[in-house]
């Protein structure tokens, strides 16, 4: 789940301006409330600037964790 609290992971983003983090599925971050999401363009509400949507961050890739074979002894 994102930050936030919202399931996804894949969806954090900082902003290309001011560097601000958010979450562009449940569009809460790191301010209070939740950022202005329209058709067009996203509002970071920190700095204030559209096209708010910078580089994906704190994306972890799908951890397939195939080493989770427990020793089976008995
Ligand atoms: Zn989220
Ligand atoms: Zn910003």
């Amino acid at each position: 789940m994102c930050r936030w609290g919202c399931p996804t992971t894949d969806t954090t983003h900082a902003c290309k301006w001011c560097g601000t983090r958010f979450c562009l599925e449940c569009h809460r971050g790191d301010f209070n409330g939740e950022m202005k999401v329209t058709k067009d363009a996203t509002i970071c509400r920190k700095c204030k600037q559209t096209g708010c949507v910078g580089p994906r961050v704190e994306y972890f890739p799908s951890k397939n964790n195939t080493n989770n074979k427990k020793p089976s002894k008995k």
